[in-house]
């Protein structure tokens, strides 16, 4: 959708192609990315590699670029039992080739009557998901997508197909697995844990009020004070607060809704968790109007299936996408004693200005990104891409080392795109690449745009070449 925001879905920003790459590899091979990789190393043209397209901030497009498009790489191997995914608290193993979506990879992993963690949305794909760390409707109970990978197939930036787990290439290995995506290599494929069959139940409810009533604000501070009870009685789930209407059709009132996942609850221990809940919603002291309160409860045995069924269609996400430009709706996931608000809401920045943010799903202007996407561990990430990529084949905003380089706007993209990174075409770099006797590679590389600077590590590392 943004592809670096040449296609914005608001009449202020009418679509463009120039945000597009020039020429694309549909790979079907190792060797086909190996090819785009090295050429993009000889020759400094900008590398793109692409999924599914469905990152927000961008990082999948870039104007002029080479696209290494990994959608063809479908295909997915278990391996019941796997002695690497037993000692590491699964009970089996499952390869996903790079171009898979979770909704293709949920119905087949259901059907071996295994779970595995992956995003929330069907169409959202393995490889960008996992390298941001990617989160889900089970990660409450079994953690992050970066937290499941067992071994990765790559293609690092000199061209080479390498296995990276925690036995070889280590630091790689920690790197890609939510260090960010297209930052470090090429993923062609990943091996994640699976774990049982999951059985449990699915809460989906809205309550509403009056647009914009009081009484649908104290609505929303006591629903959220619910919270961490909530989280202890192990719901993981997707809520939207909507303070008006005229938002995807629904109705004029404000409205409270979502879905809450149970693992492993049955239907009474569910109603006795949410019927609490909901009796105190209605007769709230505080409500100087009614609280219409409305909820389902429904039983699955498969997890994996019932997700697969059951978004399809649209996804929680998916149908947000427009209204999460507007200000007042707040999408929120609730899970493993975190809370992440998807909203541009400085208001609420402020109640917690040293939390962090999600690059997945982050504001690509966001000019803390640094400390907010990657924190603490930065440092080391950038060693690992100065180890991995020292001339930075690999590139994009924000990622690790992007701001290495000074980026000029275009012409002929929209204003905003200007200082958004879709400038690393112009930081053109002419590179050889010569074998010497000894076996031993040697990269060095021109700058021959003079707007195209290498700032400072990476950069330096190019100026001494
Ligand atoms: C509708 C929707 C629903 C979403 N739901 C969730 C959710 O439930 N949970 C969640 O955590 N996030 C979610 N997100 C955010 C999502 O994690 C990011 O958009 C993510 O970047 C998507 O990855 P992708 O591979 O599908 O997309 P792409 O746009 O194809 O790629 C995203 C990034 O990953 C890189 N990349 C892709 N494949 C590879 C590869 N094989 N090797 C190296 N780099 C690669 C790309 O270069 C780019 O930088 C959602 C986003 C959307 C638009």
């Amino acid at each position: 959708m943004y592809n670096d925001e040449t296609c914005l879905p608001t009449a202020k920003t009418p679509c463009s192609t120039a945000g597009y790459p020039a020429y694309v590899i549909e790979a079907e091979t190792a060797t086909d990315v190996q090819a785009g990789v090295r050429f993009a190393r000889d020759t400094g043209v900008r590398l793109i590699v692409k999924g599914t397209g469905h990152d927000v901030s961008g990082r999948s497009a870039g104007a002029g670029s080479l696209s290494i498009w990994t959608h063809r790489f479908q295909g997915i191997d278990v391996k019941m039992n796997d002695p690497v995914a037993v000692k590491n608290g699964g009970v089996a193993s499952v390869k996903l080739e790079a171009g898979m979506v979770w909704g293709d990879v949920y119905k087949a992993v259901g059907k071996s009557n295994l779970t595995v963690i992956g995003g929330a949305d069907p169409h959202v794909g393995v490889g960008g998901w996992m390298q941001g760390g990617g989160h889900g409707p089970l990660s409450s109970l079994y953690g992050l997508g970066a937290d499941q990978v067992l071994e990765m197939e790559v293609v690092t930036a000199d061209g080479e197909c390498r296995n990276i787990s925690p036995e070889s290439n280590p630091e790689l290995f920690w790197a890609m697995r939510g260090g960010g995506p297209s930052s470090f290599a090429v993923m062609l494929s990943m091996t994640v844990k699976a774990y049982p069959r999951l059985a449990g139940h699915q809460y989906g409810f809205q309550y509403n009020t009056t647009a914009s009533s009081d009484t649908f604000w104290d609505l929303t501070a006591n629903f959220s004070s619910r919270l961490p009870t909530l989280n202890d009685h192990g719901a993981m789930g997707y809520y939207y607060f909507e303070q008006d209407a005229g938002l995807a059709n629904r109705s004029s009132a404000a409205a409270i809704y979502g879905t809450f996942i149970f693992p492993n609850k049955n239907r009474p221990e569910v109603d006795a968790i949410t019927k609490p809940l909901e009796d105190s919603l209605r007769s709230a002291p505080w409500a100087r109007e009614p609280v219409y309160v409305g909820s389902k409860t429904v039983g699955f045995d498969n997890f994996m299936q019932f997700w697969a069924a059951t978004n399809a269609a649209e996804s929680a996400l998916e149908s947000q996408m427009p209204s999460q430009l507007e200000d007042q709706t707040q999408f929120c996931l609730l899970g493993g004693g975190h809370m992440h608000i998807l909203c541009k809401s400085p208001a609420l920045r402020s109640l917690a200005p040293k939390s962090g943010a999600y690059a997945n799903e982050g504001d690509p202007s966001n000019s803390n990104w640094k400390a907010e996407y990657f924190g603490e561990p930065y440092e080391r990430l950038l060693d690992v891409k100065s180890k991995w990529d020292p001339l930075g084949v690999f590139w994009c905003k924000p990622c690790v080392g992007f701001d290495e380089w000074n980026i000029k706007p275009l012409n002929n993209v929209h204003q905003d795109v200007n200082d958004r990174g879709i400038g690393q075409d112009l930081v053109r770099r002419f590179l050889k690449t010569c074998t010497m006797n000894s076996g031993i590679t040697i990269l060095y590389s021109l700058i021959f745009r003079v707007d195209a600077t290498p700032k400072s590590k990476m950069g330096e590392g190019l100026r001494s070449m």
